[in-house]
C-alpha cells in the first residue's frame, strides 16, 4: 500500500526538535509577560470576508495564498493566513477596548498557499503582538524592542533592523498621485499583477518580487518625501526612542509591507544567515484597521515573527545548545527487580522535580544505560537480583561516573532516595 505523507509545505516537529520549540515558546511567554502582554487565542479559521476586508483585496495573501473552502452549509471560510485581522475581530466581538489600551500576543499557525522552499511553508507558525489604543511612538518602539530582546536572549546577533514610514490617510493621496505619475508611463513594462494593481492600489507594486518590476522600483518616489508633518514628527520621535533604547536600525525608504492595513511605521528584522528568506519578522502601525473592521477609531501597532525562521537562524548561527543532563533512569535487571521498582518510580514521579523513567522491557544493563543517555538522564539507579537481596540500589552519576549505594526505598517512602539523588545530581560536572 502507498504510504501517506504529510501535505506539501507542512512539517512534523519530532523529538528532540520539539524541545527547541518548547524553549522558544516558554521564552516568548516569559518575555511577553515582561512587556505586559496577555495571550489571546483565536479560531484557526474565520469568515473569508474578514481577511478580504482586513488584509486587503489586492494583496498577495488574499489574491493567491489563502486556503479558502465552503463548509457544508455553503459558508466561505478561510484558514488563518495571519493573526492580526482575527485578533481585531475578537477584540471587537468581546468589546475589549472598552477599558482603554489593550496589549495582546499570540503564538500559533498560519496557512498560506505558497511555493514551499527553505523557510517558506504552507503551514508555518508565528509569534506576534498587537498593541491597541496607543498613537504614541513609544508603542512602536516597544514593538521593535520586544522581538529584538527575544533574539538577543537566544544569542542571535548580526541582525538588520529596517525602518520606514508609509504615512497616513492624510498624506497618502498625494503619495498615491506621485506613484501613479511615475508608474503610468511605464505601465506596459510592469508585470501582469502590477498592471492590474496600478489603478486600484499602486502602493502594492512597491512590494512586488517580480523580476519585471524590480528595475522600476528603485527610482519610484518614496513615501518619506511625502509625509505630512504629523507623520514626519512621529517617525522622528520613534527614531529618537530607538536611539535612546540602544537599538540600531537603518531607514529603508523602499520598505513597504505585504498587507494593506499598515500606516506610518513599518519595520522588518533580517538575518543574513537565512539566505533568500531573510526576514525573521515584520510589523508596523495600523491605525485604520480597527475602524475598517467596524470598531471605533483606534491606533494600533504590532509585529509578527516566523518561528520556523527564528529556529533556522538559531541553528545557522550555531547558538543551539545541548540540554544539560537531567533526571533519573531506573534500571531494573529482571522481572523481580522491575516489580519492586514500580512503586519507587511512581513515588519519584510524584515527589522528584525532574524526569524519572524506567525501561519495562528485558534489556541488559548496557542497553538500558544507553536508553538513559538517549533520555538525557543525569543519574541511573540500578537494581538486579543481588541488589534486591541486599536491599540496595546502586546510584550512578552518568556524568561523573561516580557511584554509591543507597537503601532500596521501602514502606517508609522515598525520602532518603530523594536526598541521595539531590546530593549526587548537584555535584559539579567536570569540564570535558
Ligand atoms: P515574506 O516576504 O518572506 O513572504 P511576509 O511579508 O509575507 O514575508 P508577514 O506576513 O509579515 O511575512 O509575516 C511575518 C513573518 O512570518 C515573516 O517575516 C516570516 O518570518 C514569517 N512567515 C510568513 N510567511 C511564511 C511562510 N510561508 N513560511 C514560513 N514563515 C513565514
Ligand atoms: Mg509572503
Amino acid at each position: 500500500m502507498d504510504k501517506i505523507t504529510a501535505p506539501r509545505g507542512t512539517q512534523d516537529v519530532i523529538p528532540p526538535e520539539s524541545r527547541r520549540w518548547h524553549e522558544l515558546e516558554s521564552a516568548i511567554h516569559d518575555l511577553a509577560g515582561r512587556f505586559a502582554y496577555s495571550e489571546i487565542r483565536t479560531p484557526t479559521f474565520e469568515a473569508t470576508e474578514l481577511y478580504v476586508r482586513g488584509v486587503g483585496e489586492t494583496t498577495d495573501i488574499v489574491e493567491k495564498e489563502m486556503y479558502t473552502f465552503l463548509d457544508r452549509k455553503g459558508r466561505s471560510l478561510t484558514l488563518r493566513p495571519e493573526w492580526t485581522a482575527g485578533v481585531v475581530r475578537a477584540v471587537l466581538e468581546h468589546n475589549l477596548l472598552a477599558q482603554g489600551p489593550l496589549k495582546l500576543y499570540y503564538i500559533g499557525s498560519i496557512f498560506r498557499y505558497e511555493r514551499p522552499q527553505k523557510g517558506r511553508y504552507r503551514q508555518a507558525h508565528q509569534f506576534g503582538v498587537e498593541c491597541l489604543g496607543y498613537a504614541d511612538a513609544a508603542a512602536d518602539a516597544e514593538c521593535i524592542q520586544l522581538p529584538i530582546e527575544l533574539l538577543t536572549r537566544f544569542g542571535i546577533g548580526g541582525l538588520r533592523v529596517e525602518l520606514n514610514s508609509i504615512g497616513c490617510a492624510a498624506c497618502r493621496p498625494a503619495y498615491r498621485d506621485a506613484l501613479l505619475d511615475y508608474f503610468r508611463p511605464i505601465a506596459g513594462q510592469l508585470s501582469g499583477d502590477s498592471q492590474r494593481r496600478l489603478e486600484r492600489n499602486p502602493m502594492r507594486i512597491l512590494d512586488s518580487k517580480d523580476l519585471k518590476d524590480k528595475p522600476h522600483l528603485a527610482a519610484a518616489p518614496t513615501y518619506l518625501e511625502h509625509l505630512c508633518d504629523d507623520c514626519a514628527e512621529h517617525f522622528a520621535t520613534l527614531r529618537g526612542h530607538l536611539d535612546a533604547i540602544g537599538i540600531r536600525y537603518a531607514v529603508n525608504p523602499r520598505l513597504v509591507r505585504g498587507l494593506d492595513y499598515y500606516t506610518r511605521t513599518v519595520f522588518e528584522v533580517h538575518s543574513d544567515a537565512l539566505g533568500a528568506q531573510s526576514t525573521i519578522l515584520g510589523g508596523g502601525r495600523y491605525d485604520g484597521l480597527v475602524e475598517q473592521l467596524g470598531g471605533p477609531p483606534t491606533p494600533a501597532v504590532g509585529f509578527a515573527m516566523g518561528l520556523e525562521r527564528f529556529l533556522m537562524v538559531q541553528e545557522q548561527l550555531g547558538t543551539v545548545t545541548a540540554p544539560a543532563r537531567r533526571g533519573i533512569q531506573l534500571v531494573a535487571l529482571g522481572q523481580a527487580a522491575r516489580d519492586r521498582l514500580v512503586p519507587v518510580l511512581a513515588g519519584l514521579r510524584r515527589a522528584y522535580d525532574g524526569p524519572a523513567e524506567m525501561d519495562y522491557g528485558d534489556r541488559k544493563l548496557g542497553a538500558q544505560l544507553k536508553l538513559a543517555d538517549r533520555n538525557g538522564a543525569r543519574l541511573a539507579a540500578i537494581c538486579g537480583d543481588a541488589e534486591l537481596e541486599r536491599g540496595i540500589l546502586i546510584l550512578r552519576d552518568l556524568e561523573t561516573k561516580q557511584q554509591r549505594e543507597v537503601p532500596l526505598p521501602g514502606s517508609t517512602g522515598i525520602g532518603d532516595l530523594l536526598t541521595a539523588i539531590g546530593e549526587m545530581a548537584s555535584a559539579p560536572v567536570p569540564v570535558s
